[in-house]
């Protein structure tokens, strides 16, 4: 049984249109799995379903073989990273890394074993007192990522937190990003609709198009038996 699975999930959101139409997935404990697709075919849907911040219509989620379908967001054990990654500006780089240690309750002295370690680990040790508008573009996804790893979720979901940043930065973010989750043994469901990230990060990789599942592979596998004429296209491979 996977870590996460997805049971006949389907999401319309006016009862018109299936936004997402009959998934059936599982994703593996520790597996970097990347859902990848054009603007529209609802992956942000899909993610923020798991992460109980929208309605699941039909079908059941399970996180480690629990159904989790009503479960609100905060008891289900997982961090979340947002292309835009709100951090707060009127608080210090230290500040917002812990922010949700407060209402998780875990105590001071257990609160910055964690934030050093977490500083240490993301290059951000000696910028924890500045203010977000202090930092570069790249070390304010850093502080994004902290807040994250500081959480110590098992299960990490990020819907395409690198699409603000430059080419340079984005490919050194995405080698810090597979990095990290290998050596904390997260699961991570990664959000993003470039091919190239999805095809250099993912151990398993969704393809997605209008709501529905092209295909669900390793990169090699999509690159060298596309499904269809769309996976082929999209990922680029010659067939
Ligand atoms: P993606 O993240 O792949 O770009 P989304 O999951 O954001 O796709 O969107 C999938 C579809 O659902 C789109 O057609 C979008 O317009 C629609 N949609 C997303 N959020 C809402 C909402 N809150 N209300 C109505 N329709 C929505
Ligand atoms: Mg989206």
């Amino acid at each position: 049984m996977g870590q996460i699975d997805l049971v006949d999930i389907s999401k319309s959101y006016d009862k018109q249109k299936n936004v997402l139409d009959e998934i059936n997935l599982s994703i593996e404990e520790g597996e970097f799995f990347v859902l990848v697709g054009p603007s529209g075919s609802g992956k942000s849907t899909l993610l923020r379903m798991i992460a109980g911040l929208e309605d699941i219509t039909s079908g059941t989620l399970k996180i480690s073989n629990e159904v989790v379908n009503h479960l609100p967001p905060k008891d289900r054990n997982l961090s979340m990273v947002f292309q835009n990654y709100a951090l707060y500006p009127h608080l210090s780089v230290e500040q917002n890394i812990l922010f949700g240690l407060n209402a998780k309750k875990v105590d001071k002295e257990e609160q910055q074993k964690r934030l050093i370690e977490t500083a240490e680990m993301m290059g951000l040790s000696e910028l924890l007192k500045r203010k977000p508008k202090e930092l570069s573009g790249g070390q304010r996804q850093r502080v994004a990522l902290a807040r994250s790893v500081v959480s110590e979720a098992p299960l990490c979901l990020m819907d395409e937190p690198l699409s603000n940043l430059d080419a340079k930065l984005r490919g050194q973010m995405r080698m810090e990003i597979r990095r990290l989750q290998k050596r904390l043994g997260m699961t991570m469901v990664y959000v993003t609709h470039d091919q190239v990230e999805a095809m250099t990060m993912g151990d398993r990789i969704m393809v997605l198009n209008d709501g529905k599942i092209q295909q669900v592979g390793k990169p090699i596998t999509l690159y060298n038996e596309p499904a269809n004429l769309f996976v082929a296209s999209f990922i680029g491979s010659p067939k």
